[in-house]
């Protein structure tokens, strides 16, 4: 069994998203993909984030209709920080026989040596599945040369690719601009229902910068 594991804050969860997951699916052979919500993201600690249970409607509400994506509470049933590095060896036990492979955007790839025990993160799992991001360019080798290895685990998903992002949402929101098509329906109902990014832009999610 081949098990795509897609870590993310999903705040909110979008169409690159689910872009990237499926094709995953597809192209790296997956029999499925667990999506780890979670609930306390290291490298987001100054940014609003909306409450666990709003992002885990939301992700449930994007995934119906989809035997093979599944919700994994593994973030959520332990206190934070929530390191991949944790949340994958937590995941090999419960799949003892499964191999792992960890889905990421380029931009979360290039910033790989800034993630918890890198080195252990990149021996634990069988492979990288990464989507291009817009404007995201890096040097693959130069990862390589810092983390030896690294490049023979890595597989590009070849898709468009894809300019939404959940921060471009929420500003969207905030300020009243459509998104309505970055997003599933239903999910695009729970932000409206509830007003999720209505108070978005606020001094908190663009600190200022002090003289
Ligand atoms: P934010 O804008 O708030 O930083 P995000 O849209 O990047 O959020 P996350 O939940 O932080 O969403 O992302 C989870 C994973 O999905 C990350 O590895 C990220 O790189 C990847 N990802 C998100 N959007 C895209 C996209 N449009 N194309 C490719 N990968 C994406």
């Amino acid at each position: 069994m081949r098990i795509g594991i897609f870590g993310g804050t999903f705040d909110p969860p979008h169409f690159g998203h689910l872009i990237l997951a499926s094709e995953a699916l597809d192209q790296l052979h997956l029999d499925k993909v667990l999506w780890t919500v979670t609930a306390d993201p290291p490298h987001k600690q100054e940014q609003t984030i909306s409450p666990v249970n709003d992002r885990l409607a939301m992700v449930r509400a994007a995934l119906q209709g989809n035997p093979a994506f599944e919700i994994s509470q593994v973030e959520i049933d332990r206190p934070g920080p929530h390191y991949a590095v944790d949340t994958v060896k937590i995941l090999q036990q419960q799949y003892p026989d499964a191999e792992m492979i960890y889905l990421i955007g380029a931009d979360s790839l290039r910033d790989i040596p800034t993630w918890h025990r890198p080195r252990e993160l990149i021996a634990q799992v069988a492979g990288f599945g990464v989507m291009g991001r817009p404007e995201v360019n890096f040097d693959l080798l130069d990862l390589d040369s810092q983390f030896p290895g690294l490049t023979a685990k890595v597989t590009f998903i070849d898709t468009p690719l894809i300019q939404i992002s959940a921060s471009l949402i929420r500003e969207r929101a905030a300020a009243c601009r459509p998104y309505r098509y970055f997003v599933p329906y239903d999910v695009f109902q729970f932000i409206e229902k509830k007003q999720l990014y209505h108070g978005f832009g606020t001094e908190k999610d663009f600190p200022v910068e002090q003289a």
